[in-house]
């Protein structure tokens, strides 16, 4: 019997996303079991298995069609693009999808007391960073000759040990800087997690596993904002009720047993239903309100 084609994802082995990126294919449907320590997590309902790697090499293992697919942050992807660029060569692989986790962003920063009158205050300074290719073109877009000095991390220190007078480095609460009397001046990049693809065509049987993983992906994403309402309100208010539901459509409206002008409505909201929003439908004439989450959503 021949073997059955397994598509192969990779995903950070230990780090911020990790958890965020095994969850995610958990919600979509995945089981899958891992051995202590295991470098391969098998797939035990799909034919998915996953890598477990460094964060920074899964853009270069779905380039060179080790994996089909990888979860990662878009500033990793961004930079191997610049590093690949600067070496003649242009990436393959391809973003399916923007997802909505491991949001952060690349930034300058400097030290608290430092003056600072925009990017030309960088000007023959040194800046301390991991991802120098991001660094080195926002400062050529900007005609800024700086001196980069690459580290492979605890970048945030660097000034302090005098090795740089500002850093580029990831930010997302501000309070590694803040801890290191550091603040946020310019953002290079908005990040956040990407699904990212080999530029190998697959065969069918992966391309469709490929093709349900994402529609899977995007109800999952879909879902985690929506929520199922549920009410009852006079006929009359039904104009006033509706221009209140955040993020519906096309309500149901039925009618209530024993009651000639009262309905009842249910609607999906595709954004998060909060307590003024029912405070609102309250006053406009609703009751009986019930919110509740959606599991599932396939469009
Ligand atoms: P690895 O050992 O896999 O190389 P790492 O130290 O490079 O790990 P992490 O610090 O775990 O990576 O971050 C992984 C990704 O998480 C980042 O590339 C980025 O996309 C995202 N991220 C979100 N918020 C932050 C943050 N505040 N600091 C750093 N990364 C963040
Ligand atoms: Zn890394």
């Amino acid at each position: 019997m021949e073997k059955p084609l397994r598509l192969k994802l990779a995903v950070q082995k230990s780090g911020r996303l990790t958890e965020l990126s095994t969850d995610l294919l958990v919600r979509c449907g995945l089981k899958f079991s891992r051995a202590k320590d295991q470098l391969l997590g098998f797939g035990e309902n799909m034919p998915l298995d996953l890598l477990f790697v460094r964060d920074d090499d899964i853009p270069d293992l779905v380039e060179e069609d080790v994996c089909d697919l990888g979860l990662v942050g878009l500033n990793v992807v961004e930079e191997k693009k610049l590093e690949l660029a600067a070496r003649g060569y242009s990436a393959r692989f391809e973003i399916l999808r923007s997802l909505d986790f491991g949001r952060c962003r690349l930034s300058i920063a400097v030290p608290d007391e430092v003056i600072w009158n925009g990017p030309s205050s960088l000007e023959g300074r040194r800046i301390a960073t991991t991802y120098p290719y991001a660094l080195a073109k926002w400062l050529t877009d900007r005609r800024i000759r700086a001196e980069i000095v690459t580290l492979s991390g605890a970048v945030e220190i660097a000034p302090r040990l005098g090795r740089a007078d500002a850093i580029c480095d990831l930010v997302s609460t501000g309070s590694t800087l803040e801890a290191n009397r550091l603040r946020e001046v310019e953002v290079l990049l908005e990040s956040h997690a990407v699904l990212v693809r080999t530029p190998v065509e697959l065969p069918k049987e992966k391309s469709d596993w490929v093709a349900r993983l994402l529609m899977r992906i995007d109800g999952v994403q879909q879902v985690r904002e929506s929520k199922y309402i549920m009410l009852h309100a006079p006929r009359a208010a039904l104009p006033a009720i509706r221009s209140l539901l955040p993020g519906s459509e096309s309500p149901t409206i039925m009618p209530l047993e024993g009651s000639a002008d009262k309905v009842a409505i249910h609607a999906v909201c595709r954004e998060n239903v909060f307590w003024e929003t029912l405070e609102a439908l309250k006053t406009a004439g609703a009751s009986s309100l019930l919110v509740l989450p959606v599991e599932k959503m396939l469009a």
